[in-house]
């Protein structure tokens, strides 16, 4: 098995990677487990913050890293929340995050708002070493738009505000195993495992 340290302490994320990786030979292995701090993530870009966790963990665990970053961008707020996404709703360092506060805040921003379009990044990065010059780089995205009030109980994040006019339902609304296969994470996934093999 070839081992790859995960730039991320998500448990939910971790056995999810390690089932899709296990039969292509990768043993995933969270960078908790190695006593490696998270990164910073201090970009402008989804593209740089996961590189930046991917070098991060590839450096201190002397291992080839995975690291993913996501968030939701809305055409009307000029890609807002972005990379921000997590901590949208945020006033201060050190405040709890939380996806309610952050909904309430998308919803105030686009109060009035016509256009409701938006869609959902996932960039996902592998690194051979910290010094990769040629890292191995998935982007997948979903594209929807922002519901007037939020619907459904599943998922997590923005999903409850997130509609899909082709299910007619929001991606809070979404078995996990649809979200899963059509979602912005789920295509970046699909687009790593097929490049895997020549890595
Ligand atoms: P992270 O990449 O796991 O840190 O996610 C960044 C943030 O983007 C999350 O905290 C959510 O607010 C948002 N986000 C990313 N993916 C999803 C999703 O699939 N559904 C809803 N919100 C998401």
């Amino acid at each position: 098995m070839k081992k790859l340290v995960l730039a991320s302490n998500n448990p939910k994320k971790m056995q999810e990677l390690n089932a899709l990786l296990a039969p292509l030979g990768f043993e995933v292995i969270a960078q908790s487990q190695l006593g490696i701090p998270e990164a910073e993530e201090p970009h402008c870009t989804f593209v740089e913050n996961a590189l930046a966790k991917a070098r991060h963990a590839a450096k201190l665990a002397a291992l080839p890293a995975l690291a993913d970053d996501s968030g939701l961008c809305v055409a009307a707020l000029a890609g807002a929340p972005g990379v921000y996404s997590a901590r949208y709703a945020q006033t201060a360092a050190g405040e709890p995050k939380s996806d309610a506060r952050n909904n309430q805040k998308l919803l105030a921003e686009l109060d009035g708002q016509a256009n409701r379009a938006a869609h959902f990044v996932s960039v996902i990065v592998l690194v051979r070493h910290a010094d990769d010059p040629q890292p191995l780089i998935a982007e997948g995205e979903w594209h929807g738009e922002i519901l007037p009030a939020a619907r459904g109980e599943g998922g997590f994040g923005y999903d409850p505000l997130f509609y899909l006019a082709e299910y007619d339902k929001s991606a809070a609304e979404l078995d996990a195993q649809t979200k899963n296969a059509i979602s912005h994470r789920g295509r970046a996934m699909q687009q790593l495992i097929a490049r895997l093999p020549g890595f």
